[in-house]
This record gives structure tokens, C-alpha cells and sequence, in this order.
């Protein structure tokens, strides 16, 4: 439920609605059922806001694993995505110029789909919807949360809203507000961060062909250039795209017309889907691999971007941040069975516990897709090419593959 004015004090705070805290709030709540426990959303942003300021439910669409399905269908929100979802039934790999591609489709996995994808913005909706429906979890937006300091009870935060400057305070904060966080920074929470020097332009894309939920991961030499399948709107062929560029590229790029432009992707991604017919807006966004040094302090937990941002190239973002909330949700209801506080360090380190070998894993296995897909360095192009003939012809490989981007695999520590 909207709320305009705040408690003095909560037992959880989420800074950030974004697609993270909100997921995470709305899995929270399915789990407590009858149970109590105070919840305070602060989000920055108000839904109706226009999406280039948007930072979580903006131009951009995401590529959900089986994994993030059943997230979703645990807490009533698939259902509620209905149409707004293109299921992907096969992924095509190839490497531009070169021989060697590799299909890895739903039949031979002998699933239903690989995964699914939806624009950032739809779930947005859906998830700010069932936000504001619920009983439990209070929204307070447009606020923003200026700092977070320790206090004897949990954490104290100072928020603006509207024109009131107010302290609210919490037994656990979980920061779920994004990848340039300042309040991470304020807490004095180091980060390591290895720039790719590269950025992701990305845009809606009409194709003279329906995509027939292929999605295409092309590796170029300026690194990969991803279509995913969007569903179709009055007769139009979508496909969102992810297009990784060198940074002067990106700057030049997105300075040119839909006209100048075109011809460029078309050049880059082939004729699969027959003529490139419409480029949407471009938005561009810089990449790195960015990890919090910490991720739980008394009273303090990191969800999402803020804990760890990677490479969109192998779709791993969200739906590893949402097998994260997914494990904190689980944690935070055996303590409160358990009499423990939600904010004390051993259920939070509990949490971290349970976490680390998945999170190390997803965030290798990113790194060196990109690494890999990213080089014209000889050796790498023969890896990659014996990589993607290695993975036609061994069907163990292709499907262990496809489990870890079905988020199917459950790291154990
Ligand atoms: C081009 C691209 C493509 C991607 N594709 C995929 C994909 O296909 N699959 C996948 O799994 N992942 C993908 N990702 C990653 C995915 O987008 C991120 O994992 C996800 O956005 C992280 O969400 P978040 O809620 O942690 O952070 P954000 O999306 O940044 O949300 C943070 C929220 O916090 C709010 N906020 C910030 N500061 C404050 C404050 N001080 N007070 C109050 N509110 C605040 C913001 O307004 C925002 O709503 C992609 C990323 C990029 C860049």
C-alpha cells in the first residue's frame, strides 16, 4: 500500500523498489502468510516516471531464466505477466565471420521453454501493482534515502519526501538500490570493479521475420550482439536488442538516425530475421564487474546491482539477484522461527552462507563469456571455435550449458 507519511520504526526496510527490492518484498510477504513483521519499501522513482529515468524498469527487456518462472509463480506475479511474455525455444550462438554455431533448444533439454523475456517496464507495472495491493508492505515513493548509519536497535535511515527530511528506523535494512549506490559508498562499503571499456546499446527492433522464439547471441569483434524474442504488437516482428560496443562506438552510434543506423546492425547481425525494418530509441549503458567487498553488516544486507553487477551478455543479472532474494527470504523466516532477530549478523551470515558459491560461479561464468566473446586474440578465437563445435557435438556439455542459463543449477557451497 502507498503511504505518505512513514513509522518512526520498521522491522525491514528495502531501499529501492527496483526490480530486485520489489521482488524481493513481494516473495517476503507470500512467505510470512499470517506472520507479523513490519515492511517499508523507499523507492526513488514514481512508476509513472518517464523511462530514461527510470533505472530498473526502463527501456531495457530481460531474459528470465526457468528458474526466475517458478520465482515468479510463487508469489502470484507470472499470471499476472500473461501475454506480456515470449518464451525462448531455442538459443542460437554463432560467431560472426566464422564457422562454428551451436543450437541449444527446449526440445532436447526437455523443457517447456529455455527461458522467457519481458520488457523491463511490464514488469515494472505488474510488480509495482501488486506493491501497492498489498496489505503488509508499505510503499513510500517518490523518497529518497540520503544515508544509513548503525544504531544500538538495527539502522537508521535519513530519507527525503517531498519537502520533509525525515529518520526512520529498522532491525535490517536490505539495500537493493542499484549498482552506483551512494549510500553503499556513504557506509564506507568498498567495491572491486574491472571496466569491459565497453558499453550496450540497446533498442526494440521490428524484422521483416517473426523470431520464432530464437533467441540469437552473436559474437563480433566488437563483442557480443544479442536478439531476444519480444511478443509481437499490431502485426510487428520484435526483438529486443543488446548490442555490446567499444565505448567510442556506442558514443557514435547512438548520436545517429534510425536511417544511419540500420544499415550497421543489419551489416552486424545477418539476415536471420529477414530486413531490419524499424530501430526504436537507443539507450546506451556502460558495462563492468562490479562486487560489494561486503555484503552483510549488523543490520544490513546488500540485494541485487549493489551487491554485484555483471555483464548482461549471458542474461545472469536479475535472475541470480532474484535465487538471492529467494535465499534471504528463506533465511529471515527460520530466524523469526526460530526467535532470532532479522537483523543479527549470524542469520545474515546465514544468508551469505548459502549464497557465495552460486553468486562466485554465475559471476565467473559471466566474466568469461565476456572475456572469451570479446577478444580477437587468436588463441581465444580458436577456443571459441572449438567451444561452439565442442558444444554441437557433445550433448552433455550443451545441456550443462543450458542449465546454468536456465538458472536451474543450485550451486552448493
Ligand atoms: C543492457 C542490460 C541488459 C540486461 N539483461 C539482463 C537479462 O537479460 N537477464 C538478467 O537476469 N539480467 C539482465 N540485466 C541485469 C539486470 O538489469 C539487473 O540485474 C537488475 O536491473 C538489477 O536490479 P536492481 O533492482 O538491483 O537495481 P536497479 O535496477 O538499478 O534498481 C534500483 C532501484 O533503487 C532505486 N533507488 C536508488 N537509489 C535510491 C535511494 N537512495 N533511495 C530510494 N530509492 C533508490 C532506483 O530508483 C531503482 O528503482 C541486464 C542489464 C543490462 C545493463
Amino acid at each position: 500500500m502507498q503511504i505518505t507519511k512513514p513509522e518512526k520504526f520498521y522491522d525491514l526496510v528495502v531501499v529501492g523498489g527496483g526490480m530486485v527490492g520489489a521482488s524481493f518484498c513481494c516473495a517476503l510477504e507470500e512467505a510470512l502468510g499470517d506472520k507479523p513483521l513490519s515492511i517499508l519499501v523507499i523507492e526513488a522513482i514514481p512508476p509513472n516516471a518517464n523511462l530514461a529515468k527510470q533505472s530498473s524498469f526502463d527501456a531495457r527487456s530481460t531474459a528470465l531464466s526457468f528458474g526466475t518462472r517458478k520465482f515468479f509463480e510463487g508469489i502470484d506475479l507470472w499470471k499476472m505477466l500473461g501475454e506480456a511474455v515470449s518464451a525462448i525455444h531455442e538459443i542460437q550462438v554463432s560467431d560472426r565471420g566464422r564457422l562454428g554455431s551451436v543450437e541449444i533448444n527446449a526440445d532436447e533439454q526437455n523443457v517447456e521453454a529455455l527461458g522467457y523475456v519481458v520488457e523491463n517496464k511490464l514488469l515494472g507495472q505488474v510488480l509495482n501493482a501488486k506493491l501497492n495491493e498489498s496489505k503488509k508492505i508499505s510503499l513510500l515513493c517518490p523518497a529518497l534515502v540520503s544515508s544509513v548509519k548503525a544504531i544500538e536497535k538495527g539502522m537508521q535511515l535519513r530519507l527525503t519526501h517531498g519537502d520533509l527530511e525525515t529518520n526512520v528506523g529498522a532491525s535490517l535494512v536490505v539495500l537493493a538500490d542499484g549498482g552506483k549506490s551512494p549510500v553503499c559508498e556513504q557506509l564506507g562499503i568498498a567495491r572491486s570493479i574491472e571496466r569491459y571499456d565497453q558499453h550496450a546499446l540497446i533498442a526494440n527492433i521490428v524484422f521483416e521475420k517473426s523470431h520464432q522464439h530464437v533467441a540469437f547471441e552473436r559474437f563480433t569483434d566488437t563483442g557480443p550482439l544479442a536478439v531476444l524474442p519480444l511478443p509481437s504488437i499490431e502485426g510487428k516482428n520484435r526483438g529486443s536488442l543488446v548490442w555490446t560496443l567499444s565505448v567510442e562506438q556506442a558514443d557514435q552510434y547512438r548520436e545517429l538516425s534510425e536511417a544511419e543506423l540500420l544499415p550497421l546492425l543489419q551489416e552486424r547481425f545477418g539476415y536471420k530475421l529477414g530486413k531490419i525494418l524499424e530501430i526504436g530509441e537507443t539507450f546506451v549503458y556502460p558495462l563492468s564487474l562490479s562486487i560489494a567487498k561486503e555484503q552483510v553488516r549488523p543490520g544490513l544486507a546488500l540485494l541485487g546491482n549493489v551487491a554485484h553487477t555483471l555483464h548482461p551478455v549471458a542474461g545472469q543479472g536479475l535472475n541470480l539477484a532474484l535465487r538471492d532474494a529467494r535465499a534471504l527470504v528463506d533465511v529471515l523466516i527460520s530466524a523469526r522461527e526460530r526467535g532470532l532477530g532479522v537483523g543479527e549478523m549470524n542469520v545474515l551470515l546465514e544468508y551469505v552462507a548459502g549464497q557465495e558459491a552460486d553468486q562466485a560461479i554465475t559471476t565467473q561464468f559471466t566474466h568469461n563469456i565476456t572475456k572469451l566473446f570479446s577478444s580477437n586474440n587468436e588463441a581465444k578465437v580458436w577456443l571459441r571455435k572449438f567451444g561452439l563445435v565442442a558444444l554441437e557435438l557433445l550433448p552433455n556439455v550443451r545441456r550443462s550449458l543450458a542449465e546454468r542459463a536456465m538458472g536451474l543449477v543450485k550451486s552448493k557451497s
